[in-house]
């Protein structure tokens, strides 16, 4: 891949299958993209088929291989299908990256419950929920990795976010607990969490900015990039450059982290 500049010794994580949800757009692309230049064979999961079936094309394209898994990572039923479709077609897998997820803002006194248990949903339950089905076969293994897109909102506040920020926050605690119950099982738990990703999460982001303010979706946009010490978005590669480092052997002292990826502006 990459017009051949990776020699097959080099590639590192050749010989690894990974399943990665939210794979169809924005990071969870992005790490396909990067795992499969890595040598990785990988399960692209999300709910539409069409978008997936253009990763997966892209990266057959390259020369690396890739499946797409119809999976809503709200609904058990379709958890356990996707698990066996994973299974079937790729058999155990060593790296699950639990990166769907959904953010929508509004204010607390406004929040309905399905605002806020379909944060919980998306974002944390389906992290055990996913994490419970693929980890027998990873301890199995004596070698796993998870890795858990979580966000800097699962460090600290933000207005307007309390649902997502929850869901986020619960991310890093299940990550922290479970990474303790691995530690000796050759498996590590870790997550990432970045600051604004230039995705179409944050563009909605800025929609939402500008027509609660009055103001532009470009005026939003600075506004997002100024929450950064860098004053930018961060990019779908960057996140995907920390999972792929993350999934290397070499990392296998790395557990129980949530690692920042926001040019400073969380520092714990
Ligand atoms: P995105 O561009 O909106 O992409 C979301 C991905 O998740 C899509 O592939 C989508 O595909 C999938 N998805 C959504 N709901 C799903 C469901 N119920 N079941 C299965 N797949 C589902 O998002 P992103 O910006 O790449 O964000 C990815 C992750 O990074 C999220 O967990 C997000 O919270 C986190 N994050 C993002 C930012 C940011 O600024 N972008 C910052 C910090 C953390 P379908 O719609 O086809 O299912």
């Amino acid at each position: 891949m990459d017009g051949g500049r990776n020699r097959i010794g080099d590639m590192r994580l050749r010989d690894r299958k990974a399943f990665i949800t939210g794979a169809s757009r924005g990071i969870g692309r992005a790490v396909a993209l990067a795992y499969a230049k890595e040598g990785a064979v990988i399960a692209l999961g999300a709910r539409s088929m069409e978008p997936l079936e253009r990763v997966a094309a892209e990266i057959d394209g390259a020369g690396g291989r890739a499946v797409p898994i119809a999976i809503d990572v709200g609904s058990s039923e379709s958890i356990e299908k996707a698990h066996a479709e994973v299974t079937a077609k790729l058999g155990d897998i060593q790296i699950l990256v639990n990166n769907a997820g959904i953010a929508k803002s509004v204010k607390v006194l406004d929040m309905d419950d399905e605002h806020w248990q379909s944060h919980l949903d998306i974002n944390l339950t389906s992290v055990f929920k996913i994490t419970r089905a693929f980890l027998p076969e990873l301890v199995a293994q004596k070698w796993g990795r998870v890795i858990n897109i979580a966000s800097t909102a699962g460090k600290v506040g933000f207005r307007y976010t309390a649902a997502y920020c929850a869901s986020k926050h619960g991310v890093i605690g299940f990550t922290r607990a479970l990474a303790l119950e691995m530690a000796t099982l050759g498996v590590t738990v870790n997550a990432i969490c970045p600051g604004f990703v230039n995705t179409d999460m944050a563009s909605e982001a800025a929609r939402n900015i500008a027509a609660k303010t009055g103001g532009s979706e470009e005026e939003a946009r600075k506004w997002l990039a100024k929450l950064s010490p860098q004053n930018r978005l961060m990019e779908p590669e960057e996140v995907a450059s920390v999972a792929v480092m993350l999934a290397t052997d070499a990392s296998r002292g790395i557990n129980g982290q949530a690692i920042n990826i926001d040019g400073g502006a969380v520092v714990y």
